[in-house]
This record gives C-alpha cells, sequence and structure tokens, in this order.
C-alpha cells in the first residue's frame, strides 16, 4: 500500500466509494443511514474542517510572500505590469469561459441534493456593488476571524507592499511569513495524505444519499470542466500566441508537453516550476531576465485551469442544491474565483480549498464542496496543467514584446 502513489490510492477511495455507495443506496438504505453516521459522516466533516482550517493563514502567507517579491521596484517596471495585465486578464477569460459552458450544459440539472439545514440562504447573498465596497476592511483582524477572503486578500497584499517598500529593516518579519508560508504549505501536504479515506468518505456519503443521479451529474462535471479547460487553451492561448507573439500554437502545445506532463503527475505549479523555466528558455527562447520573473510569479498568482474549476464547481453546486445564480451573482463568482486563483498556493488540491470563497461569496452552501472532493485530484491534475501553459504563454507574449521594442531601438 505504501509504495503506490497519492494519486493512485485517491482514485481507489473514489472508485471504492462509488460501488460501496452505490451498493448500499440501492439495497441496504438502513445500513448506509447508521454507516453514515458513525463513519462516512464523521470522516468527511473533519476532512473538510482540517481543509477550512488553513485557508485563512494559508491565504495571508503565501499573498504576503507573493506581494512583497512583486513589489520590488526593481521588478515592477513594464515587463511588471504586461505580465500582471495578461495574467489576470487570461483568468477572467477562463472563468467568463467556464460560467458559459456550465449554464449551457448544466452539469448539476436533474439531480438534486437537499440544502444543509443550517444555511437559510440567497437572500444573504450580497451584491457586485456591495462585494467590492467591502473589499476594504475596517478591521484587519476581525475578517480574519470571520474568513472573509476578499478582505483577507486585500490586507495582505497591502501588507506585502509595505513591507517590499521598507526592505531590508522588515527582513526578521520578512522571514517569519516565508517560514510560515512553508509550514503552511507542510500542512495542507499533511491533510491530502489523508485523502484517499476521505474520497472514499465522501464518494460513499454523497452516492448513498443521493443515488446513482450524483454519478451521472458529477460525470457532467467532469466533462463540463475538461472541455471548459480545452476550450480555454485552445482559444484563448492560441488567439494570444498568434496575434502578439505571432507564434503557431501547434507548435507551442507540441513543445509544452514535457511541461505538461509533469504538471499532471505532480499536480502541483510549484514543483513543475523548474521545468516550466527550462522549455520556456530552452524551447521558446524566453530570455532569463523575462522568465526568471514571469513564471515564479505565474506559478504563484495566475491559475487559470483552477479559476475555470472554481466558476465550473460553484455552477454545479449552485445547480444540484437548486439555488437559481442570476447575473449578477455569476458576476460575483467572475471577481471572487479571479482573485480565489490568484490567492490559491501552487501545490495539490489548494484550488479546491480556495473554493470555498467563491461560494460565500454567492451564498453557496460550502458544503457542497463535499460533492465535488471525491472526484478532485484527477481534474487538479488537468487543471494544473492548463495553469503552468497559461504561465509559459505569457512569457513568450511578453518576450516577443520586449525583442520587437529592442529592434526598434536598434
Ligand atoms: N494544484 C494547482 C496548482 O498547483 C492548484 C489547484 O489546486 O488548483 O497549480
Amino acid at each position: 500500500m505504501k509504495k503506490l502513489s497519492l494519486t493512485t490510492k485517491i482514485l481507489i477511495g473514489i472508485i471504492l466509494g462509488l460501488i460501496v455507495g452505490v451498493i448500499l443506496n440501492l439495497f441496504l438504505p438502513e445500513l448506509f443511514k447508521t454507516l453514515n453516521n458513525y463513519l462516512f459522516d464523521p470522516i468527511s466533516v473533519l476532512f473538510i474542517k482540517a481543509i477550512k482550517m488553513v485557508v485563512v493563514p494559508l491565504v495571508f502567507f503565501s499573498l504576503v510572500a507573493g506581494a512583497a517579491g512583486i513589489a520590488d521596484p526593481k521588478k515592477l517596471g513594464r515587463i511588471g505590469i504586461k505580465t500582471i495585465v495578461l495574467y489576470i486578464l487570461t483568468t477572467a477569460v477562463a472563468i467568463t469561459i467556464a460560467l458559459i459552458l456550465a449554464n449551457f450544459i448544466e452539469p448539476g440539472v436533474g439531480t438534486s441534493i437537499e440544502k444543509p439545514a443550517e444555511k437559510p440562504k440567497i437572500e444573504a447573498a450580497p451584491s457586485m456593488k456591495d462585494t467590492l465596497l467591502n473589499i476594504i476592511p475596517e478591521n484587519p483582524v476581525s475578517a480574519m476571524a470571520n474568513a472573509d477572503m476578499l478582505q483577507i486578500i486585500f490586507f495582505a497584499l497591502l501588507f506585502g507592499i509595505g513591507m517590499a517598500l521598507l526592505g531590508n529593516k522588515v527582513d526578521q518579519v520578512r522571514q517569519f511569513i516565508e517560514q510560515g508560508n512553508e509550514i503552511m504549505l507542510k500542512l495542507v501536504t499533511i491533510i491530502m495524505a489523508c485523502a484517499p479515506y476521505a474520497a472514499f468518505a465522501l464518494m460513499a456519503r454523497a452516492v448513498g444519499q443521493a443515488g446513482i443521479d450524483l454519478i451521472g451529474s458529477m460525470a457532467w462535471y467532469m466533462i463540463t470542466l475538461i472541455l471548459a479547460l480545452i476550450v480555454h487553451m485552445g482559444i484563448t492561448y492560441s488567439a494570444l500566441l498568434s496575434l502578439f507573439a505571432k507564434y503557431n500554437p501547434i507548435q507551442f502545445f507540441k513543445k509544452m508537453g514535457r511541461a505538461m506532463e509533469v504538471a499532471f503527475t505532480t499536480s502541483s505549479s510549484a514543483a513543475t516550476l523548474p521545468v516550466t523555466m527550462d522549455v520556456a528558455e530552452k524551447d521558446f527562447n524566453v530570455p532569463k531576465s523575462i522568465s526568471s520573473f514571469v513564471l515564479p510569479l505565474g506559478a504563484t498568482i495566475n491559475m487559470d485551469g483552477t479559476a475555470i474549476m472554481q466558476g465550473v464547481a460553484a455552477l454545479f453546486i449552485a445547480q444540484l442544491y437548486g439555488i437559481p445564480l442570476g447575473l449578477e451573482e455569476q458576476l460575483v463568482i467572475i471577481l471572487t474565483a479571479t482573485l480565489a486563483s490568484i490567492g490559491t498556493a501552487a501545490v495539490p488540491g489548494a484550488g479546491l480549498i480556495m473554493l470555498t470563497m467563491v461560494l460565500q461569496s454567492v451564498g453557496l452552501p460550502v458544503e457542497g464542496i463535499a460533492i465535488v472532493l471525491g472526484v478532485d485530484r484527477l481534474l487538479d491534475m488537468s487543471r494544473t496543467a492548463t495553469n503552468i501553459t497559461g504561465d509559459v504563454c505569457v512569457a513568450v507574449v511578453v518576450a516577443k514584446g520586449e525583442k520587437d521594442k529592442e529592434e526598434q531601438v536598434a
């Protein structure tokens, strides 16, 4: 058992959970109730609580560290601004594609899940205007205590910028933040080591409760998500490459294969970073001066695949619970998923943790995460491959722009 990779163990957990859930649902509903009460439900609840536990410190440390790096005055020139704008725009386009497909395919329609009793929702969903006005926290400590993610992100970014401006004077705090970040990433790895058992319990619980219909819906959820990833890479990246870098997209994807494979197997943009940089420099001739800034930053803040997952998952969960989401709420999803993907750490499973924030922003039950969690690892692999492809795409476009500028000057 020890020799199996985490992914294989999770897969086994999912399949066993599915089988057990179906059998109990069809033939042994009474036994399901007992097992759910004493086994599936407690494991699921503990796992979700463990995930929620790390969200606030993880986002805070990782964003402060990221912002302190970006705000380095030497780095933040034309290249910096261009890179950040491209990163944010591609992410917003990615979620828009995700929402269009999820509205069209409706993966969660047809299966219904009971709303958790304690959540009297919908009326509570804030408007777009309120969401924007509430971004600045009156009190950062209460923002953290209430897990108000947008406010925490705002404060963390300012904190990081302040830190960068003070430079060497605040070296001790810098070290504290960097080490705090490392510790939180370690905690995520520890929590993820429990994922195979959690995947089993979550699948058995969800399928045992909702029956076989849910398996169909989950398959549609996965199809919608993967389709959105393919459309985003095939259209958005291809258009960027052909229009702004005069680069043949087919050649691009062929050369990306090596890095995408590593991303796929590790499910971590951070772990893939050395390969991503190697591919950008050797296969795409991106100068080191550009790749060494654009790619580490991209691995930290640019996660188009993650944003797509968060968009599709939010709509899927809303559909399962029968909660309608209007245009304004979907705009809030675009905003929060962009920020949530920026705040997502580049390690396996982190995107799902940040889904909490997207769900909360439109008043959807956070419990819904339990449903998508079971199959998340497979999707994590695919979205991580998309995440790093987006980083290299932007690096190629930025490098081409700089080369043209140099040639004009020469
Ligand atoms: N695993 C992803 C990455 O490292 C983040 C996520 O979970 O979406 O890029």
